[in-house]
């Protein structure tokens, strides 16, 4: 199912246990920061158990590629103790989807390229002057941070991907793991200039990297 063709959406607020503003929003083309599906909560809500899930109206969609909807915007100023009022469902920037700490993949800006880096949260080792286990302490906690996003492998199958912002093709940096697990649906004409950190590890070697390979950020 595509967003477009839902009526209601689903909000999760479990993880305000430990992010206390934390708002998930579900929905058939953006799964919660820890991968639960749409489905998934259409079954529970059926179910009536789960004390954090509710469902509402999606109701007018106000931008089409950044994701931004009237229902979306009114359930998340209601459920976040007034903290966040807009969300873009499809973009790191302006009003990104807030991040808790579930995620298993982080996506941040790169100034340096213009380009967005995307890496597991268990990665080892230091890209582009830090680490995984800083960028988690700095995308999460429940609050919108523009240019970092907690996500999950699923929404990285999404064809609905970072769409404001260019999608895949605006990915510059990728961990091999996650290169691999996703590389059915990388489109093919740019999975291969997507650096991973056999290529680059710094801004001025990821560089090279794309100019030699000639990644649309280049040109
Ligand atoms: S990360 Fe998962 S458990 Fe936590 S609020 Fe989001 S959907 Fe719910």
């Amino acid at each position: 199912m595509k967003e477009e063709e839902a009526k209601v959406f689903f909000a999760h607020t479990q993880c305000q246990r430990f992010a206390p503003n934390h708002v998930c929003i579900i929905t058939p083309e953006r799964p919660g920061c820890c991968g639960c599906l749409y489905q998934t909560y259409q079954e529970k809500i059926n179910e009536g158990k789960d004390e954090y899930l509710s469902q509402f109206e999606k109701g007018e969609c106000l931008d089409p590629a950044r994701g931004e909807y009237s229902g979306v915007n009114n359930a998340v100023t209601a459920r976040s103790n007034g903290k966040h009022s807009r969300y873009f469902l499809h973009s790191m920037f302006g009003f990104p989807h807030a991040s808790c700490g579930c995620f298993g993949v982080i996506a941040f800006y790169l100034k340096g390229v213009n380009g967005i880096a995307i890496v597991d949260r268990k990665f080892e080792g230091r890209i582009f002057g830090t680490t995984a286990a800083a960028l988690r302490k700095r995308t999460g906690g429940g609050e919108q941070q523009e240019g970092y996003l907690g996500i999950s492998v699923d929404y990285l199958k999404s064809p609905k991907f970072l769409k404001a912002d260019g999608g895949w093709s605006r990915v510059a940096w990728i961990s091999s793991s996650l290169k691999e697990q996703v590389s059915e649906v990388i489109p093919e004409d740019i999975r291969g200039k997507i650096a991973t950190e056999a290529e680059a590890a710094t801004v001025p070697k990821l560089k090279e990297h794309l100019k030699k390979v000639g990644h649309p950020l280049i040109k």
